[in-house]
């Protein structure tokens, strides 16, 4: 095929053999949602590239390498949303949500997009399941943020494979403190960094912490901690939330390295990190970002957020083998009907049925066929019960019941008593 038929490097399809699993996964994660009291908002795809820039920060790998930027036909610059959380402030703002500081539990799910170097568990185009909360200062709602994920985790059966980081940046006060120790720190090793280290210790010096490059990592083990730079207030809060999460009897780790990529991050951060998916290990990410609000423009408003990675996890699913068996099915029932008066009275029929069971998933075959041929159609459906209707069944006005998968015998139902007994057989999701 010619490569402008193909899709683009890194945005891939979700084949019909995958998307029982993405609507496993997003389900779970909407019904866990509703059950903690948040609430769905949906923003565009595309937005001003400017307001990425303001929010994300312009010395981050996100903004300086990775955005689809382009000019539209009135020549304004827009970017194809990288993440979430700029365009939910932007909403949040521009809606008066968080007016009067009015708390905002709100959740979005979504494709975003970044170029990056494709390869396993990191694409182009790539979906997130993001919340962010705004109006609540307190560690309380930190904690619960990680607490629901946990629960998440545990409906997922991935518990076991994933463990908690977590660090405190602090407030901006004490990270600037902090910032002017480090880069004396560093500058006193400039020849030991990388190439990247050393432009960022200029830019950005916290981003280093960040590091992939081993003799960068060997020069921050004496690196000043910024847990030795923490404000009371952060230090406060950060105790409170890691005796939440001891109440709640969630296990974590600190990781004074972790920064997190953007630059809004204020106190809290965190990631879920999984040694199951090689290069690509975290899976959920996030912190608080009390400073972002305001920095765009809105009034003084505290934040907390995370987002997830649905392709990581569905991965981690698909390695950890917790795909449930009975997603797979989307066929209960499938009717087979043989000529014309057969298959008008089979679509009155069904028609009759899914008014009584409305959650019967029941498949009428359609392109007629013969005997073999439909009856192979209905059993590579995944139904667990075949309905058979021909010229003799028609005239006693009965159909054939016949189980698929060795439940029980083939019998013949009357018309009128079919639901009741597809109603006996058939759970209904
Ligand atoms: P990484 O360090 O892996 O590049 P990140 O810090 O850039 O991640 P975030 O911006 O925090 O990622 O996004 C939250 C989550 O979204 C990540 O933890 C990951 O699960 C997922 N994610 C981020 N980028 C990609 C991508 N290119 N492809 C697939 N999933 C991604
Ligand atoms: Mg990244």
């Amino acid at each position: 095929m010619s490569k402008s038929l193909q899709a683009i490097r890194g945005m891939n399809d979700i084949l019909p053999e995958q998307t029982p699993l993405w609507r496993y996964f997003e389900n779970t994660v909407a019904r866990l949602l509703d059950n903690y009291g948040y609430k769905q908002i949906r923003m565009p795809i595309v937005e001003f590239t400017e307001l990425f820039k303001r929010s994300i920060g312009e010395v981050t790998d996100i903004v300086e390498k990775e955005m689809y930027t382009f000019e539209d036909r009135n020549g304004d610059s827009l970017t194809l949303r990288p993440e979430g959380t700029a365009a939910c402030v932007r909403a949040v703002l521009e809606h008066g949500l968080t007016g009067a500081g009015q708390p905002q539990k709100l959740w979005y799910i979504g494709p975003m997009f970044r170029h990056e170097r494709p390869q396993k568990g990191r694409y182009r185009q790539f979906h997130q399941i993001g919340l962010e909360v705004f109006n609540i200062e307190g560690p309380d709602i930190d904690a619960e943020l990680i607490v629901l994920t946990w629960r998440l985790w545990g409906l997922l059966g991935i518990r076991d494979a994933v463990k908690l980081e977590l660090n405190s940046l602090g407030t901006s006060e004490s990270r600037g403190r902090y910032k002017v120790a480090l880069v004396e720190y560093l500058s006193a090793h400039l020849d030991k960094l990388d190439e990247d280290s050393q432009r960022r210790l200029k830019t950005n010096p916290l981003r280093v912490l960040d590091t992939k490059n081993a003799d960068t990592q060997a020069v921050l083990v004496d690196a000043p901690k910024m847990a030795d730079y923490l404000d009371d207030e952060s230090r406060t809060h950060f105790e409170g939330l890691k005796a939440r999460l001891d109440a709640a009897g969630i296990p974590f780790v600190i990781n004074t390295k972790l920064v997190r990529g953007l630059d809004y991050y204020s106190k809290t951060v965190f990631e879920w990190v999984t040694d199951k998916l090689g290069a690509q290990g975290t899976v959920c990410a996030g912190g608080r970002y009390d400073g972002l609000v305001e920095q765009m423009g809105g009034k003084p408003t505290t934040g907390v957020g995370f987002a997830m990675g649905i392709e990581r996890l569905i991965l981690l699913l698909e390695t950890l083998e917790q795909v449930p068996e009975e997603i797979s099915r989307q066929v209960d029932v499938y009717l087979c009907a043989f000529g014309e008066a057969a298959e008008l009275a089979a679509l009155a029929l069904s028609e009759q049925v899914r008014d009584q069971l409305p959650n019967l998933r029941l498949q009428v075959n359609a392109g007629a066929g013969s005997f073999k041929s439909q009856f192979k159609k209905a059993d590579k459906s995944g139904a667990l019960y075949a309905l058979i209707l021909g010229d003799d069944e028609l005239a006693q006005q009965v159909i054939g019941f016949k189980p698929l998968r060795g439940q029980g015998e083939q019998q013949n139902i009357a018309f009128d008593a079919l639901a009741a007994h597809l109603a006996t057989c058939v759970v209904q999701g």
